[in-house]
């Protein structure tokens, strides 16, 4: 007797919860139907992938490399984005630029997203404000590691 009783009991608990949620959705739902301006909109399902969630503007996705005017990638090869990379997944090779008054510039870049760990550490550290993690590009999934690694003219292309 006492089992059903307690049975019965967590049946009801767990019903009122579900009907409360269901209700407190249906009512942010309709209010920002009917045009309210409500932060909660309760919870939905997006319809990924043909429904993209909007991502925050401080949100930190892929990186990308700015040019200059000319189209030469701003980077001046300090290493200074690849001595705070705590994942240690970016490299850089440096060579002498032809104009003085910059003096070095990358023979080759690359960062390996597999193991990037997005804290945006290199962005921070960057002195000529060459690298960026403002693409919005989130979906990042490859079936290949290799496919993972961006080099400077795949970095330099996404800026294009
Ligand atoms: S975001 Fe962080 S982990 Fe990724 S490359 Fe930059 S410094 Fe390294
Ligand atoms: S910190 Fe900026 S300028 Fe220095 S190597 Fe990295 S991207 Fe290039």
């Amino acid at each position: 007797m006492i089992k059903s009783l307690v049975f019965l009991l967590e049946f009801l608990k767990g019903l009122w919860i579900t009907a409360k949620h269901f209700w407190i959705n249906i009512f942010f739902n309709f209010l920002k139907l009917i045009g309210f301006n409500i932060r909660d909109r309760g919870s939905v399902t997006i319809q990924y992938p043909e429904e993209k969630k909007e991502i925050a503007r401080r949100h930190r996705s892929l990186h990308r490399i700015l040019t200059r005017e000319d189209g030469s990638p701003r980077c001046v090869a300090c290493m200074l984005c690849m001595t705070v990379c705590p994942s240690e997944c970016i490299y850089i090779e440096a060579e002498e630029d032809p104009n003085p008054e910059i003096q070095k510039r990358p023979s080759k870049f690359i960062i390996d997203l597999s193991r990037c760990c997005f804290c945006g550490f290199c962005v921070e550290a960057c002195p000529e404000d060459a690298l960026r993690m403002d693409t919005n590009i989130v979906e990042l999934g490859e079936y290949n590691r290799e496919k993972l690694i961006y080099d400077l003219n795949r970095l330099v292309r996404i800026s294009k």
